[in-house]
């Protein structure tokens, strides 16, 4: 589904938002068509939301390549006795669904995979030389959240990029974990969405400090503090709150400020407890096993679509950056008559040869309408045919009030330029 006709997409678009919904990202998305809502904090990601979703893991993908990382994808259910084996079937047990088969077997849905990554890499029982070794993999993860709020940024189920990393020293995880913070910066930057790394606790997961990838904006559940000038930051649980009176930690000059934001990634230096529990070990050079280390880092993909709802939007819809637009253009054809009908048509073939993504409203709505859901839909460069452009076409861009007419060759060289 390159580009398609608007009468063929599903489910189209909604006057009215949910009820229940307060999140902008709840109610643009819900009316625009990209998710649907099966019950609280559990979404169907129709196929625009889907297209969104794809072109974020396809960001993602291309970066876990660069730093080595392999992809796998491995099973949602998990025997119990893996996850006793670091004591987290009972420390996780709040956020963990966990249910019995109809032979009392029980089970876990998974909520993330260092047990089970640890328990697929000791099998194969590596040597130093097979190390560091990094795996990643897009699949769903389910949490037992008790308040699944703000739309599609807490889901009882979502959609997650996870890595793991497993190396022979603390220096060559720490090392690669630095290696992956940058890749992740780099993966935001791509995005199209400014993010602060701030320090924070490790959780159910660690005792460690990890890193944060936080999104300002309103709707955050967080509160982060941060220095103007310098890139330290601090999210709330570990911030101390003298800090706030007192000058930067880091540079000594920048005020210390505070705003809401949302996690979109988080990363992990693990450290080697998960591998001593686990009996995970490695044989080095002198032939003894040591115990792994262990590094995880993920991204929420659905939860990171909600966020850039939440940072690009105005009263009229969603503003998607270009990167993860799910089309490139909205072609409106206005008129039914056959001369418009063709010339659009034309237009629609020549940018799908171009190998431009169009969403083309050929429907026969009145320009209101269309317009509107232009706006509410938010891909980044609107494009009209009717009667009054004659030869040309008119070009829009979604953050601008000012409409221009011009050739289809130049349309085509500034969609070029923005690839
Ligand atoms: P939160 O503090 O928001 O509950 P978390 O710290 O428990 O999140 P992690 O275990 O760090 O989440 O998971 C990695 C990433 O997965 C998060 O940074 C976030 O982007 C995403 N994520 C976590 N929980 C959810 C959820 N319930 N719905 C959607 N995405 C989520
Ligand atoms: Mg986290």
């Amino acid at each position: 589904m390159r580009s398609m006709k608007y009468s063929k997409m599903f489910p189209g678009t909604q006057k009215n938002a949910p009820k229940d919904a307060i999140a902008v990202n709840h109610k643009l998305l819900v009316r625009a068509g990209y998710i649907d809502q099966l019950m609280a904090g559990s979404w169907t990601l129709l196929p625009l939301g889907m297209k969104v979703v794809a072109k974020i893991s396809d960001i993602i993908r291309r970066e876990m390549n660069a730093v080595g990382s392999l992809e796998i994808a491995q099973p949602l259910m998990h025997p119990k006795e893996i996850w006793n084996e670091t004591g987290r079937w009972e420390k996780a047990a709040e956020v963990m669904y966990q249910l019995k088969d109809s032979r009392k077997r029980e089970f876990a849905l998974s909520f993330t995979h260092e047990e089970i990554i640890m328990d697929l890499v000791r099998k194969f029982a590596p040597s130093y030389k097979d190390l560091p070794l990094s795996l990643y993999q897009f699949t769903t993860k389910f949490r037992n959240e008790t308040r699944p709020q703000g739309g599609i940024l807490r889901g009882r189920e979502f959609m997650m990029k996870d890595a793991y990393s497993l190396h022979t020293s603390e220096a060559d995880l720490m090392a690669f974990y630095e290696i992956m913070k940058q890749a992740y910066l780099k993966i935001f930057e791509r995005v199209g969405l400014e993010v602060k790394v701030t320090e924070a606790s490790g959780g159910v997961f660690t005792e460690n400090r990890t890193h944060e990838f936080q999104a300002v904006a309103e709707a955050g559940e967080d509160t982060i503090y941060f220095c103007e000038k310098c890139n330290w930051a601090e999210n709330k649980e570990i911030f101390r709150v003298g800090e706030a009176v007192n000058k930067c930690p880091k540079c000594g000059e920048g005020k210390i400020l505070d705003a809401r934001a949302i996690e979109v990634g988080n990363i992990f230096p693990l450290g080697k407890g998960y591998a001593e529990k686990m009996n995970a070990f490695y044989t080095d050079k002198d032939g003894s096993k040591k115990p792994m280390w262990f590094g995880s880092y993920g991204i929420g993909t659905s939860r990171l679509m909600g966020a850039v709802v939440e940072v690009f939007h105005d009263a009229k819809g969603i503003k998607w950056p270009e990167a993860v637009a799910p089309f490139q253009i909205y072609l409106v054809s206005l008129g039914a008559g056959d001369p418009e009908m063709r010339k659009a048509g034309e237009i629609y073939s020549l940018l799908q040869k171009e190998g431009i993504e169009v969403l083309w409203d050929e429907t026969d709505r009145g320009a209101g309408e269309k317009f509107a859901d232009a706006d509410l839909i938010g891909i980044p460069v609107r494009l009209v045919v009717s009667p009054k452009t004659g030869d040309k076409i008119e070009w829009k861009r979604r953050e601008s009030d000012k409409a221009e007419l011009i050739d289809a060759r130049e349309a085509i060289m500034r969609l070029n330029n923005y690839k």
